[in-house]
């Protein structure tokens, strides 16, 4: 296994306080975004911009059966035989560990390719960083928005969220075919949407709060700002229509622009931007053991930016995000995350959780468990009215 030295990007971008340098501001970005219909057949071409000849590929089984042949023609085009790898699923340190070693064992990989879902796409990162090679991505989704970032979000082998992990460098490549995003159930482009709908508000609050930083310990920009704002105002706009999209494998000009927010507006929004209440609960959600099983991570963002906005008392804001959330199908209140019963019992240790975590402390309000408790509550019971004037129908829809 290579040594690791553990990369702590606040040490770098953040204050500097023997020099009294105040946090400056940061933008962080992959070096190309590459979006459209079918262009994983070029995937040979892309690699020369790196450059790589001897790529491995990280993938599921799955998506070897249904994206192999693509890949092996792409690059034996350009002479280039590539070495799979199979991920087995999450993204653990043992994961990470198991690849890298089979890996560096090979000794002649240039350049890891991942191609899956937001637990490939950060696996194979991390393992990019142990090997020190450039990592390019080609999400098979558009579930989340951890193709464009320079960090991995870490979990239990059990899938219990465990923190995060920076890198110094962002994917080389990120890929993104929407011929293969249009294939996906569309559950997974509408919780694309609830991650990508909270990155506006945490980059807004971040932007707002001086005391707050984005994830290097910088400031954020105006421009991370605006992309934020950007990512909102296209899910709005065209998020009811790509969800019809994808429900007919229609690859459109609503589903571009979704797919663009989700993964591009979103990625940079929320790195550069800065996160807040939404992903600390988000990510606490993971401790109830029925949610992380059957939950994705952006229906557990969308109840978190729900719970942010009511900590934030922006109950109109609240409804108006709940509204749209229900319309293309995402959740709104406890009881559809299966949490029927004894729910403040459930939800104790998400409130420990969620004041554990670094990132809450963007939120420029006082904080302590009984505050973000009522938040939680508040948000729940808007998005049970929410629910019940939408006739409740279309997160069911979709499970
Ligand atoms: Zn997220």
């Amino acid at each position: 296994m290579p040594i690791i030295d553990k990369y702590e990007p606040q040490t770098i971008f953040g204050e500097n306080e023997a020099a009294n340098i105040e946090a400056p501001r940061v933008l962080i970005a992959p070096n190309r975004y590459v979006q459209g219909q079918g262009v994983l057949v070029n995937l040979g071409r892309y690699l020369e911009v790196v450059p790589s000849n001897h790529p491995a590929i990280l993938i599921s089984e799955r998506g070897r059966k249904e994206l192999g042949e693509i890949i092996n023609e792409s690059l034996n085009a350009r002479g280039i035989t590539p070495t799979f790898e199979i991920f087995n699923g999450e993204c653990s340190l043992s994961e990470i560990e198991r690849i890298t070693n089979k890996l560096a064992a090979l000794g002649e990989i240039d350049s890891l390719v991942a191609v899956g879902g937001g637990k490939c796409v950060d696996a194979g990162k991390s393992v990019a960083y142990r090997l020190k090679l450039p990592s390019i991505i080609c999400p098979s989704l558009a579930s989340n928005d951890a193709p464009c970032s320079a960090l991995s979000v870490l979990y239990t082998e059990e899938g219990v969220s465990e923190g995060a992990e920076f890198f110094p460098w962002s994917p080389a490549l990120v890929i993104v075919d929407t011929g293969i995003v249009a294939k996906a159930p569309v559950r997974y482009l509408v919780s694309g949407m609830g991650d990508a709908m909270a990155t506006w508000y945490e980059a807004d609050t971040c932007f707002r709060n001086s005391k707050a930083r984005n994830t290097v310990g910088a400031r954020p920009t105006l421009a991370a700002r605006a992309i934020g704002e950007l990512c909102a105002n296209t899910l709005f706009e065209y998020g009811v229509s790509s969800v019809e999209s994808v429900s007919r494998s229609i690859n459109d000009e609503a589903l571009e622009r979704v797919v663009e927010a989700n993964t591009l507006l979103s990625g940079i929004g929320f790195e550069s931007g800065g996160l807040a209440g939404a992903h600390a609960v988000a990510q606490s959600y993971t401790v109830i053991p029925q949610i992380q099983a059957n939950y994705l991570h952006g229906e557990m963002v969308a109840m978190g930016l729900l719970v942010q906005l009511s900590l934030e008392e922006r109950q109109l804001e609240c409804e108006k995000v709940a509204t749209f959330f229900s319309q293309v199908g995402l959740p709104v209140n406890l009881l559809q995350l299966g949490l029927e019963v004894e729910i403040e019992q459930a939800l104790d240790g998400v409130v420990r959780a969620a004041l554990d975590s670094s990132i809450i402390g963007n939120e420029p309000v006082e904080l302590n468990h009984s505050i973000l408790m009522d938040a939680c509550l508040y948000a729940h019971n808007i998005g049970l009215k929410i629910a019940k004037n939408q006739g409740d129908t279309a997160f069911k829809n979709l499970h």
